[in-house]
Parts: C-alpha cells; structure tokens; sequence
C-alpha cells in the first residue's frame, strides 16, 4: 500500500471517530488542542526573537528533508477543531511531504511536535541563555499536552499518522480513539 493511499485511509478514519467521540471527551481533546496551537504559538514567537527563521532561509531547510513520519494524528486534530482546510502532502517527491515551493505547508501553530522543538546547531549558536530556557520550557509544555492527548484516548501518536494508519490496517489500533473500540467494557465502567 503507497502512503497516499494509508494517509487517505487514516484521515478520514480519524475523521470518522472524532465525530464518534463523546461529549466530555470531545471538549476535553478540543480544549487539548487550543493549548497545543498556543503553546506552538509561543515557541514560534520565541524562534522569530532570534530570528530564527533568517537562519533557516539561508540554510534552506536542511532539517526539513525526512518529515514523512513527523506529522501525527495529533497535528491532524488541530485542523479538524480550527476547520482548517488541510494540506495535500506529496509522498514521491523524495524530500519531506509536507514541504511546498514556499518552505513547510503548515503554518507555525499547526507543524509537528518534532519540527517545531527542533533547533540545530546553527539556529542554537544565536540563542542566548534565556530565551534558550525559554524554549526549552514551551517544549516541555508541548510534550505534555501530547501526552494527555494520548492518554485521554488510550493510543500512542508519537510515531506519525502513517505509522498509526498501518496498525490501524492490521487491526491493532484504532485510528483515534482506543478507548471505546479496544478496552472492555468493564475496563471503561472503571475508568
Ligand atoms: S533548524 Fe537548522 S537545519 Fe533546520 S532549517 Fe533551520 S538552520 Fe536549517
Ligand atoms: S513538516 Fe514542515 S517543518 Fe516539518 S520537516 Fe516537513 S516541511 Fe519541515
């Protein structure tokens, strides 16, 4: 199977059970969301302070070469609760899939977790101690939100939306919400 194919497949699987979700879970993966765009937000502001971006204009996007497993279920939400209209990745063109004639097709508050709490060697040569700390604090921030996502629905996303597309193919995962379709009943009566 190609990964257009397995991206179409997971999308609208995703698609399908966050509409499926119950109230309280659904609010609860929203909310999530919101502070995961704000929380990106304010990294992007931090990487824009030293001027992050001139770096990586100059140096063209070395670190942008091998994103086909970066964007996760997880970035994928964010365009569902926005209503975003999504991207069209192209999975042949040999560098990331998700990078246009115009640099990332993502704006800052929608890339994954790995693109924006990344910072090379070049870009960290600009960065004095406190805005660094600063960084390094949001990113923390950041990890965590991802985690209670993956804990509020009992899956892991870490690996990308392709990744959990092809467990979801083999019928070991749910897309999205592992809770109602894999935990028995008496384990949610638990909960
Ligand atoms: S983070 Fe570093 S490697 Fe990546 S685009 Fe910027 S300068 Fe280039
Ligand atoms: S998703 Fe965007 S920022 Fe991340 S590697 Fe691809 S083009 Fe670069």
């Amino acid at each position: 199977m190609t990964d257009d194919e397995k991206w179409r497949i997971g999308l609208a699987a995703v698609v399908e059970e966050f509409a499926a979700l119950d109230e309280a879970r659904r609010s609860a993966v929203v909310a999530l969301v919101h502070q995961i765009m704000a929380v990106k937000g304010e990294i992007a502001a931090c990487f824009s302070l030293v001027d992050g971006a001139a770096v990586c204009a100059q140096c063209g996007g070395e670190c942008c070469r091998a994103g086909r497993y970066h964007f996760t279920v997880i970035d994928l939400l964010a365009y569902l609760v926005a209503q975003q209209e999504l991207f069209t990745p192209s999975f042949d063109s040999g560098a990331c899939p998700f990078i246009g004639g115009a640099g990332c097709l993502m704006e800052p508050q929608f890339r994954p977790y790995n693109c924006v709490t990344f910072v090379c060697d070049r870009v960290e040569l600009e960065m004095a101690p406190d805005p660094r700390q600063d960084f390094n604090s949001l990113c923390d921030r950041l990890l965590t939100c991802y985690l209670e996502m993956e804990a509020l629905l009992a899956n892991r996303f870490r690996s990308g939306l392709l990744i959990n597309c092809e467990r979801y193919l083999d019928g070991k995962a749910a897309m999205l919400d592992a809770v109602d379709r894999f935990l028995p009943p008496r384990e949610l009566e638990e909960k």
